[in-house]
């Protein structure tokens, strides 16, 4: 028979964090930079962990150059031939790739059998369908803060990858305790993406498509494999301008709620977060 965890579980948009007495005077006290030393490799690292999604429209060469100006790094897509390397690249960013996973055990697993930073999320992506296609899932709040849990008491790191829509869910990923935020759908639509500004009833847009979309299958393998169904849509987002301005809105957004919960660091949000569940997080009227 199969088994019904009946315990709650929760999305970004169940909740929001409760202020704290902060001693913060300015938002630019806030320092955004994290260090860490990684459990297997020992190798260090040290930057904002705002990841920019290895998707071919948004991990792109020419987000990668903005993102490095910030002191954050772009999870550069795969189907870049090595010519395309040559021209770009002089030193290798970090490559990520590992299937997702969202329970503890799953993080555990995976850390003791060496690796350094997991991948957390099935299903929350902006263009992801796997949940209606496959019926699997798992609300993204609760699966960083149980696989954060799990890596932590194991010296690992975590990413909270899909998911987040605006910069309080990046905030509130931190506050669950992922030490690395990975996005995709927010970075889509700009001049650094893949993809020509298209012109649809008198609006700018740039497409944006899942990796498993079928836009994506068919440009990198010609066809969508019989034995497998695509889990992944295709968008048109609103062109956006250049990501600078979105990265001052994340950045700005990440520090003003360190303020807010008296976290002077961004590596202490965290431990600074009180969630309190909500039914409704903004006010509606003019969305
Ligand atoms: P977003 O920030 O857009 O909500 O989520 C980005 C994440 O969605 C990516 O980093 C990746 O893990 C996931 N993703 C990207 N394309 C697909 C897809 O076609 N199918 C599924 N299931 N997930 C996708």
């Amino acid at each position: 028979m199969p088994r019904v965890d009946a315990g709650l579980k929760l999305d970004f948009k169940d909740v929001l964090l409760r202020p704290k007495r902060s001693s913060l005077k300015s938002r630019a006290e806030v320092d955004l930079k994290c260090s860490y030393t990684f459990r297997n490799s020992k190798q260090t690292y040290s930057g904002i962990p705002v990841i920019v999604s290895n998707m071919d429209t948004v991990g792109t060469f020419e987000m990668a150059v903005v993102m490095t100006q910030h002191a954050m790094f772009t999870a550069i897509h795969k189907h870049y031939t090595l010519e395309d390397w040559k021209l770009f690249a002089t030193n290798h960013p970090e490559c990520l790739e590992a299937g997702n996973v969202v329970t503890g055990e799953m993080v555990e697993e995976l850390i003791l059998s060496g690796a350094d930073i997991i991948k957390v999320g099935i299903g929350p992506g902006s263009v992801c369908t796997t949940r209606t296609k496959t019926g699997v899932g798992y609300p993204q709040l609760s699966a960083v803060i149980e696989c954060a849990d799990s890596a932590h008491g194991l010296k690992g790191h975590i990413i909270s990858d899909g998911g987040c829509t605006c910069p309080g869910d990046v905030a509130k990923a931190f506050g669950a305790g992922a030490d690395f935020v990975m996005l995709g759908g927010m970075f889509s639509g700009h001049t650094e993406c893949a993809g020509e500004v298209i012109e649809r009833n008198g609006q700018k847009v740039k497409l944006f498509y899942g990796m498993s979309s079928e836009t994506a299958m068919k440009k990198h393998s010609g066809q969508v494999a019989e034995y497998r169904a695509s889990e992944g849509k295709t968008v048109e987002v609103p062109f956006k301008g250049d990501v600078e301005n979105t990265i001052l809105d994340i950045l700005g957004g990440l520090r003003s709620t360190c303020t807010y919960v008296g976290a002077a660091r961004l590596k202490e949000l965290n431990r600074r977060t009180t969630f309190i569940r909500v039914t409704q997080q903004h006010n509606s009227i003019f969305s």
